[in-house]
C-alpha cells in the first residue's frame, strides 16, 4: 500500500520502520522543519522492549540508555535538600530502559529504510476518503492519493481532528501543564537533579549525560491558546512562575524566554472509543495519549505501530479486520498506561503547603 504517516515523532518514525519493513511504501510528513529532538529521557518498558528487538533497534537503544542522574532531590528556596526522591519508585522493573527522547528519535530515524521517505515542513490540510483511497491535500497545496493514512501527529493531532472531530471531544486535561527548556550544560561534576516546589508548582534542573534541562510544572485549569504559538507558551509560563526569584528560578525563566525549542503542553489524555475510521488510523499520542505522568508514551508508540503493521500482514485485504486486531492488541497497554498516570501530579506538585509537607515527611521517613 501507499501509506501516509502524519508526524515524525516517536510513533511516526516507528510507523515508518514497521510499515516499511512489511512491504509498504511510506511517506512521513512532519510539520516542523527538522526532527523535534528535545524532551527529557523517556522510558522503553515491558513488551515495547521485545518490539524494539524485533524492529532491530534494541541494541542501539541499549547503547544510549541513561542512568537518570545518580540522585534527585526536592529542595527549599535556599537550595537546601528537603527530601531525596527514591529512584526505586520510578519504573516498572530493572529491565526498563531510560533513553533521552532525542536519542530514541535519532535511533528510529537511522533505522528508516529507503521504503520510507520523510518530508519536513509539511502537514495534512484536508483528507477525503472515498472508500478506495484517500485524496490528500497538504498545507503546501500539493495533492496526492494514499491507500492508508496513519495519524501520528501527537496530542493535538490534525489527522484526528479532520477524521473524528474537535479535540475537546476527546481530550481530558489532567489539571497540569509541563515545560522543558534547554540549559547550558554544567560540568562541575554535580549530577544531582534538584526540584523546588511551592503549592501547585515545581521548577527544577535535571541532568543526564552531558545535558542539563530546566523542568517546569504547574497546576491549572485548561488554558485556551494556540498550542503552536511559542510566544503565547512563554507568556503563560512566565505568568505562572512570576514573582519568584528564589534559588535558580530566574535562570530557568530566562531560558524559557529565549529557548526556540521550548517544549510546553498541557498534561492531558486522549480517550477515543476507536482509533480508526475508513482508511484513517491513529497511533501514539494522537490515538491514546496517556500523558507524560504515565512514563509510557514511547512504549505505547512502539507497541501500537508494531501491532498495526502485523495486523496489516494478517489481513492484507481487509482493513476493518486489521484495525480490529490492532486495537484489540493495543488497548490493554493503553488502559494500563492511562490508569497509571493519576497520582503522578500529586507527587511532583502537591496542591497545598500541607500536602507538600506531608510528601516530604513521607520521603524522609523512607
Ligand atoms: C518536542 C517534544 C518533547 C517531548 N518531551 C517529552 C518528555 O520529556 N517526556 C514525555 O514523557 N513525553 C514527551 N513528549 C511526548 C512523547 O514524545 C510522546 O508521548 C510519545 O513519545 C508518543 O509520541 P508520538 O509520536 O505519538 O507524539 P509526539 O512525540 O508528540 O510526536 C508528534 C509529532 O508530530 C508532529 N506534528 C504535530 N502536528 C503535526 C501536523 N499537523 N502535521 C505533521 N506533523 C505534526 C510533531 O511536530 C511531532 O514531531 C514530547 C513530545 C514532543 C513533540
Amino acid at each position: 500500500m501507499r501509506i501516509l504517516v502524519s508526524g515524525a515523532g516517536i510513533a511516526g518514525l516507528a510507523a515508518g520502520i514497521n510499515l516499511g519493513a512489511t512491504g509498504h511504501d511510506v511517506t512521513i510528513v512532519e510539520r516542523a522543519g527538522h526532527l523535534r529532538v528535545n524532551g527529557s529521557p523517556v522510558d522503553v518498558r515491558g513488551d515495547a522492549l521485545d518490539v524494539a528487538r524485533s524492529m532491530g533497534v534494541l541494541d542501539h537503544i541499549h547503547a544510549r540508555r541513561v542512568t537518570m542522574t545518580e540522585r534527585s532531590e526536592f529542595i527549599d528556596a535556599a537550595g537546601e535538600t528537603v527530601a531525596a526522591v527514591p529512584l526505586g519508585e520510578i519504573g516498572d522493573s530493572v529491565h526498563d530502559i531510560e533513553i533521552p527522547r532525542e536519542d530514541l528519535a535519532h535511533v528510529l530515524h537511522g533505522a528508516l529504510t529507503d521504503r520510507t521517505s520523510l518530508v519536513f515542513g509539511e502537514s495534512i490540510a484536508e483528507l477525503q476518503d472515498d472508500g478506495d483511497g484517500v485524496e490528500t491535500t497538504f498545507a503546501s497545496g500539493r495533492r496526492d492519493r494514499f491507500d492508508l493514512i496513519v495519524g501520528a501527529d501527537g496530542l493535538h493531532s490534525v489527522t484526528r481532528r479532520l477524521t473524528f472531530g474537535p479535540e475537546r471531544d476527546y481530550l481530558h486535561h489532567l489539571g497540569f501543564y509541563v515545560a522543558l527548556t534547554d540549559l547550558p550544560a554544567h560540568h562541575d561534576g554535580d549530577r544531582t537533579s534538584r526540584f523546588l516546589n511551592w503549592p501547585g508548582h515545581l521548577i527544577g534542573i535535571g541532568h543526564y549525560n552531558d545535558t542539563t534541562i530546566g523542568v517546569l510544572n504547574f497546576r491549572s485549569d485548561w488554558i485556551d491558546y494556540d498550542y503552536r504559538d511559542l510566544d503565547a507558551q512563554r507568556r503563560i509560563l512566565l505568568d505562572a512562575f512570576a514573582g519568584h526569584d528564589e534559588w535558580r528560578v530566574p535562570e530557568i525563566l530566562d531560558a524559557v524566554a529565549n529557548d526556540p525549542e521550548l517544549y510546553f503542553d498541557s498534561v492531558s489524555q486522549i480517550h477515543l472509543p476507536t482509533w480508526h475510521r475508513g482508511r484513517v488510523v491513529l497511533v501514539g499520542d494522537a490515538a491514546h495519549c496517556a500523558s507524560n505522568l504515565s512514563g509510557r508514551g514511547a512504549s505505547l508508540a512502539l507497541t501500537g505501530t508494531w501491532l498495526l503493521a502485523q495486523a496489516l500482514i494478517h489481513h492484507p485485504d481487509d482493513l476493518e479486520a486489521a484495525f480490529a486486531e490492532y486495537e484489540a492488541g493495543q488497548r490493554p497497554y493503553v488502559t494500563r498506561a492511562q490508569d497509571s498516570a493519576g497520582p503522578g501530579g500529586d507527587f511532583i506538585m502537591p496542591a497545598t503547603q500541607a500536602a507538600l509537607d506531608a510528601r516530604n515527611e513521607r520521603l524522609r521517613a523512607m
